[in-house]
């Protein structure tokens, strides 16, 4: 039997809004589950202070791109809680909280079983709160709720869960409440034990239960009424029980709401204050108690890279082996490290894998689990845990690592395409040998950063999700790789298409002595529905060009349509069809027919309705009522459309829409000053629009980029 039983896995993603408290959460849950650990292995109390000490020297670790930690549940008696066989991993895998990031959420929420999303609990949901939690549902993660900082002035317990309710879901359902709030916030309230919650020690690491004070049971008892109807609710088996009026073991709470909450019927709802140490622990718990293991998913499915047909695994070591490869990050000391995610079967260090993306055999070099302070080299990894490799050449996020024999292709991680670009110099000439290295480094850990260099003007233009994403990649640069560079103002990532059908001709044809050039191509050219990118039909019959010529003249229309016919921006979203031609016997080469693909399909474009289009951002603002006319005036003005405008009550106003992108460069600071630094907004993008053609005309004059 293997050491470390699926069922005892959780690989859970904690998701927040920027400044809801993830980091100071996390930290706390690698703190205590770092403290649980050692509990567990020693007897004497004194190990947790060893513990903690060590833990000040070397800090704890919340980068890596998932850390493994162990977990008792707290409400365990002391005899239980020595049993090895009740400690549980729990693989945190990381998400970030910007917006410009929401890439890298969903590709965590893929490899992700469950969340705990954590709340401010001043501001309740936040925008991109509801972002996220869109995301999750739409990858179907069960997930707890975290109402954090109880603690701070103007903090509302009900408030929060109500903005929960209302805007995410009506199966929240809280299962711990706090004793008071604000300056006063002094406990929890467990409501499936009905016990008041103690937290003492340094760090509140040492809990215990107590019977809830009377000021406080009338009420624990509503709430917990309230906790039974929900769960007698979502549940059938128990519907009847509670209809009858009888009573509900602690037993069956927890089973039925691990089921319901599996289900998405019930999002079981915690609170607390990180800060303050108090609650983590018990939504820890939950995440034992309520969320999947990767045995309750069953099986992941994927295709036979060979006959394209669809396969399924079970998720058991059983099955041949398959993960997928979900984040690359550099290590100072050992490189590039692989986070993978085993989904079936096993893996050994030294063995070889085959990336079945690709098609290459990699060799797996080390196989490490990272934990808050230390890495472990694992000599296997099996079913249903998270690692990083180290020694993989050749493998991309997104890829699948599968048994050299039995190979699958796992569902890939979709990128969307970056939206702003900037202008990117070195400053000195030792910089410039150093940041193609780096900038190559950091395109491959993270796919919607990508680089484009200008063979004209010999300019580097990086591309990314947002100002921020690339304010960021270029500190990185400079911290990570010591290189400084000068960096142009953001602009938009324009793109170009077509309207209309057209054909077209493209001749290349040089008869000057020696050898001479002859290509000569025909094509037709039509939209294509947004996203769909490029297509190149081969229509050719009859031989009347030979087939060693076509990859060349498709090649040619490829990259004419990346460098734009219109302003410079890649064209998307066309389809080329290739009709006819003529070749000479002697002249014609790859190279001519290269140039005729090229000059056929700008005459094409140029005759087909070319238009720019731009990147439109989904905004949503929140502002106090007194700023509305202000904020929506501005709104307008941006060429924005509002959708919507509704209260958040307390006189706060949500004003939802679309706006260009490239009129919400700096709004972060704009907004702040219209409204005196207590609006707040999210964006992200929607889709790409055509601009309309007064502003059009500016850009393909240059004057706006
Ligand atoms: P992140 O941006 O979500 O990672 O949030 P951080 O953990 O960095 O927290 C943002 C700010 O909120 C920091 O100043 C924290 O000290 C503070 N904070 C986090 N948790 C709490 C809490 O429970 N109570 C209070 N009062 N402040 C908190």
């Amino acid at each position: 039997m293997r050491p470390d039983p699926i069922e005892r896995i959780r690989n859970i993603g904690i998701i927040a809004h920027i400044d809801a408290g993830k980091t100071t959460t996390t930290e706390r849950v690698l703190f205590y589950t770092g403290v649980s650990h050692k509990i567990g292995e020693v007897h004497e109390g004194d190990t947790v202070m060893d513990w903690m000490e060590q833990e000040r020297e070397r800090g704890i670790t919340i980068t890596s791109a998932a850390t493994t930690a162990f977990w008792r549940r707290s409400y365990l008696t002391p005899e239980e809680s020595k049993k090895n066989e009740e400690l549980h991993s729990i693989n945190i895998i990381d998400t970030p909280g910007h917006i410009d990031f929401t890439v890298e959420v969903k590709r965590s929420l893929r490899v992700l079983d469950g969340a705990v999303v954590v709340f401010d609990g001043v501001a309740g949901v936040e925008p991109q709160s509801e972002t996220n939690w869109r995301y999750a549902d739409e990858y179907k993660v069960p997930r707890l709720c975290f109402i954090n900082k109880l603690d701070r002035m103007g903090a509302s317990f009900e408030h929060s869960y109500n903005s929960i309710l209302e805007r995410l879901t009506p199966n929240a359902i809280p299962v711990v409440i706090p004793i008071g709030t604000e300056a006063n916030f002094s406990g929890l309230i467990d409501l499936i034990l009905m016990k008041m919650v103690v937290f003492e020690g340094e760090k509140g690491e040492k809990l215990s239960y107590a019977e809830i004070p009377d000021s406080e049971r009338a009420r624990a008892e509503e709430w917990r009424a309230k906790l039974i109807e929900k769960i007698a609710d979502a549940d059938d088996d128990l519907a009847e029980k509670y209809l009858e009026g009888g009573i509900f073991t602690v037993e069956e709470i927890r089973t039925s709401m691990r089921k319901s909450t599996l289900a998405y019927k019930l999002v079981p709802v915690y609170t607390g204050s990180s800060l303050k140490n108090k609650g983590v622990q018990l939504f820890l718990d939950g995440v034992i108690d309520f969320l999947p293991s990767p045995a309750d998913l069953g099986f992941v499915k994927g295709i036979d890279p060979d006959s394209g047909a669809i396969m399924e695994r079970k998720l058991v070591d059983e099955e041949p082996f398959s993960a997928l490869a979900f984040k690359l990050q550099s290590d100072p000391f050992v490189g590039q490290l692989t986070y993978f995610r085993v989904y079936s079967g096993m893996l050994s260090a030294g063995s070889y894998v085959l990336n079945s993306v690709t098609g290459k055999q990699e060799r797996v070099g080390r196989i490490l689990r990272m934990h808050a302070n230390h890495r472990e080299d694992l000599k296997e990894i099996r079913s249903g845990n998270i690692g990083a490799i180290i020694g993989l050449k050749d493998t991309h996020t997104g890829d699948t690592l599968c048994d050299l024999e039995k190979p699958i292709t796992l569902e890939k991680i979709t990128f969307p395409e970056p939206v702003v670009s900037l202008k990117i110099e070195p400053k000195t000439k030792a910089d410039q040998e150093k940041m193609g290295l780096a900038l190559k480094r950091l395109s491959e850990e993270d796919p919607t950063f990508r680089i484009k260099g200008d063979p004209e003007t010999g300019d580097t233009l990086i591309s990314g999700m947002g100002e921020l994403h690339l304010e960021i990649l270029v500190e990185r640069m400079k911290r990570e790789f010591g290189v400084e560079a000068n960096v142009g103002r953001p602009q938009v990532a324009y793109r170009e298409t077509i309207k209309g059908k057209a054909e077209a001709e493209g001749k290349y044809i040089r008869q000057s002595g020696g050898r001479g050039q002859y290509g000569h191509v025909q094509i037709r050219i039509e939209p294509m529905e947004q996203g769909k990118g490029f297509e190149f039909v081969d229509a050719i019959k009859g031989g009347v060009i030979p087939r060693e010529f076509i990859s060349a003249i498709e090649k040619g229309i490829e990259e004419a349509l990346d460098r734009g016919v219109l302003a410079g921006f890649p064209i998307v979203d066309i389809k080329v069809e290739l009709f006819y031609g003529s070749y000479h016997e002697v002249d014609s080469s790859e190279s001519a027919f290269k140039i005729a693909g090229s000059l056929a399909v700008q005459e094409a474009t140029k005759r087909a309705k070319l238009v720019l289009l731009e990147p439109v951002m989904r905004v949503v603002v929140i502002t106090p009522e007194k700023f509305l006319g202000e904020v929506t005036g501005d709104f307008n003005s941006k060429r924005g459309k509002i959708e919507k405008i509704s209260d958040r009550g307390l006189g706060i106003k949500e004003i939802a829409g679309t706006v260009p992108l490239s009129e919400m460069f700096g709004y972060a600071t704009a907004l702040r000053s219209m409204t005196e630094g207590r609006a707040n907004f999210n964006m992200e993008f929607a889709n790409y629009e055509e601009v309309p053609r007064n502003v059009a005309e500016k850009i393909i004059e240059g004057k706006i980029k």
